[in-house]
């Protein structure tokens, strides 16, 4: 049984036991360390694995967990398991930070009451938008025919930043976190994690996986920036996690301005794709993708190739490993799969990938 992790605090233990050394990158607005964990062996070039730049998609944390001492190579392995140790607590967690202390939440007529006595810059049926000391709070009702209500606020959010830029001017440069609403999903639920938003300093609504090529950049890429800058990773994965998929996976691989890893990035997202198809799992059909956006193109079923510039909003992880440092694959497990089934497809994704990567330095 894979281990669901509540708390940075229990998650943090796991680490230390499973690591050879564990390295702080950064403290975040809680407190809460930033932290890379070393496996594998000495061979370079090193092998980096990431998750949990959005905090509602926790079996990549898991699986990135795992990855430190279970993961089987000469490579040195380098985990930063989850790039966010803050929205992982939960939503009575950060309400705690602007609140000062910590609610009991049960329900979203709850949570709107707890944000009707801040701030209040944006409200209407299912919605609301506040502000509490020092950080913004959103309560997103799920409904019927949302797919992925975390995916659906955020283009509303985003939307409402472009036609009422004064509701969210107030925000400029803080974090906004958001109930995920994520009702049977194993791992996180309605409230067990806030998904964190973080809104640039021209009003953009942006989350973790951003401002890894900006200038300003919140401290949990920052510090991915500064670890990456020093291993140089020959291959890199971001373990994520998508709701509207189902219980469906594809792999999120990248061109390569350089042939020969272009080379290794198509072989290695083939033998992937190969390995998830013979574990029996489902792959993602075109239109459940193209319903993401249009910045993918499919080389063959599940394997999918994102276009950053196609996309804007800047670099995510995968986009600015594959154009500074080789090789990147993000996963997208389908939500609705077991918890353990989700690990268990992140886990081949790296394994299979490793394998391949192996040959190429044999
Ligand atoms: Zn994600």
């Amino acid at each position: 049984m894979a281990q669901i992790y509540w708390t940075h605090e229990e998650l943090l233990a796991d680490v230390e036991r499973r690591a050879q050394s564990v390295e702080v990158l950064g403290h975040t607005v809680n407190g809460s360390p930033l932290v890379v964990a070393r496996g594998g062996g000495d061979k370079l070039p090193a092998i980096f694995i990431t998750a949990g730049s959005h905090s509602t998609e926790q079996a990549g944390v898991s699986a990135a967990v795992a990855c430190i001492d279970e993961l089987e190579t000469d490579h040195q392995v380098h985990v930063i398991p989850t790039r966010d140790p803050v929205g992982m607590q939960g939503f009575a967690h950060v309400l705690s930070l602007g609140l000062g202390t910590t609610p009991t939440i049960d329900s979203f007529d709850h949570v709107e009451t707890i944000l009707r006595d801040g701030e209040v810059l944006f409200e209407e049926d299912d919605l609301t938008l506040s502000l509490i000391g020092e950080y913004g709070y959103a309560s997103a009702r799920p409904g019927s025919g949302r797919a992925c209500p975390q995916y659906y606020f955020y283009q509303r959010l985003q939307r409402l930043a472009s036609e009422q830029p004064e509701a969210i001017a107030p925000l400029r440069g803080r974090r906004v976190w958001m109930t995920p609403g994520q009702t049977g999903v194993a791992g996180t639920g309605d409230f067990g994690r806030a998904y964190t938003l973080i809104i640039s300093l021209e009003g953009e609504i942006l989350h973790i996986n951003r401002f890894h090529d900006t200038p300003w950049s919140p401290v949990e890429p920052r510090g991915t920036r500064d670890l990456m800058a020093r291993i140089r990773p020959g291959i890199s994965f971001d373990l994520h996690e998508s709701q509207l998929m189902d219980d469906r996976y594809f792999l999120s691989a990248r061109r390569q301005p350089d042939p020969t890893n272009e080379e290794w990035e198509q072989k290695a997202a083939t033998a992937i794709i190969q390995a998830i198809s013979a574990s029996g799992a489902e792959l993602a059909r075109d239109e459940d993708v193209s319903a993401l956006g249009n910045w993918f193109d499919t080389s063959e079923p599940g394997a999918c190739w994102l276009d950053a510039t196609k996309r804007g909003e800047g670099f995510n992880l995968m986009d600015f490993a594959s154009r500074t440092y080789g090789l990147a694959f993000g996963t997208e497990m389908g939500m609705f799969g077991t918890f353990d089934g989700r690990v268990d497809l992140a886990m081949t994704t790296v394994r299979t990938a490793v394998e391949v990567f192996s040959q190429r330095y044999a």
